[in-house]
């Protein structure tokens, strides 16, 4: 009996495979003291669609910026609601992560200014984007990546993995993180008219082992989306070397051509609440069941 119980609690322990993120004082990426907050929704994402001030006459309305079921209006670009809580360094913020934040940005914009040929060819060049320097331009990005899943795990009370912060702090690939591309091109009328919102998907702590103890956690997974174009994200230790190795990378364009996911009412007098549940839908969508969590870890971590 107690030899049974050693054992469970020893299979536990391995199974623990995020720490918690116990003294909330210190930065989750270097240990540093010396706070600031990051943005959840990309600065430059939101200046590129909407421009810096939101004050107003200008207030941009929350159901641009829903977040599954807690939309806030933005006053502006730099507004605390578009932030994460602090928890990483001015220094993380700042300087350390420079180049993946410009990388980053330069993909955005090049998917915003290329979207029709981009869901036609169903694939993107990274030569195109970052010239000879495609390899560590979609490290880069896939760092900006990193450093929002490590806000996103910090905000629940966890850490990364260890590899997750050593890619961060320069090494060359990373054997815990999958990223899948997509475009979601839905839009009411024609194509040329995206929805120009930015969708900030939820971020799901998931037990793939077998023991269900309710504080095994062995993956974090989610989305985020700036008009049409999704990042999905799986944080699993070992779970690949991602895809950074090719030049041309696939799209998955999603077809909501059958489907009646696309046909919202949207009623006068609750229109924010209808519309924020039919762009979830849309968003999830094709998975819409009851497991739609464990549907998307599947293909995020099944995706060729
Ligand atoms: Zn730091």
């Amino acid at each position: 009996m107690i030899n049974e119980r050693v054992r469970l609690i020893s299979s536990i322990r391995k199974m623990q495979l995020f720490k918690k993120y116990k003294d909330k004082t210190k930065c989750w990426w270097c240990g540093s003291r010396n706070l600031s907050r990051e943005h959840k929704y990309k600065k430059t994402d939101l200046e590129l669609l909407y421009g810096k001030d939101y004050t107003i006459n200008k207030k941009i309305s929350k159901i641009a910026f829903r977040t599954e079921r807690k939309g806030k209006f933005l006053q502006s670009s730099s507004s605390t609601h578009a932030k994460f809580r602090r928890c990483l360094c001015i220094d993380c913020n700042g300087r350390k992560s420079q180049n993946a934040d410009k990388a980053y940005q330069k993909l955005i914009e090049y998917y915003y200014d290329n979207q029709i040929k981009l869901i036609k060819d169903g694939e993107i060049s990274l030569r195109s984007i970052f010239s000879n320097e495609w390899e560590e331009g979609i490290r880069n990005v896939h760092r900006y990546i990193a450093k929002h899943i490590g806000c996103r795990i910090a905000e629940l009370g966890f850490l990364p993995s260890k590899n997750l912060i050593d890619f961060l702090n320069g090494n060359p690939t990373c054997e815990d993180l999958k990223i899948v591309l997509q475009i979601k091109p839905y839009q009411f009328g024609e194509i040329e008219n995206p929805i120009e919102c930015i969708f900030l998907g939820p971020f799901i702590p998931v037990n793939c082992s077998p023991n269900k103890n309710k504080d095994v956690i062995t993956s974090f997974l989610g989305w985020y989306t700036f008009v049409n174009f999704s990042w999905n994200y799986l944080h699993e230790p070992g779970i690949g070397k991602s895809n950074m190795t090719k030049e041309i990378i696939k799209l998955d364009i999603i077809d909501f051509k059958d489907s009646e996911v696309l046909e919202i009412s949207l009623k006068e007098e609750t229109f924010e609440r209808d519309w924020a549940l039919g762009l979830e839908k849309i968003e999830y969508y094709p998975f819409l069941g009851n497991n739609r969590d464990l549907d998307l870890y599947d293909y995020i971590k099944n995706y060729v």
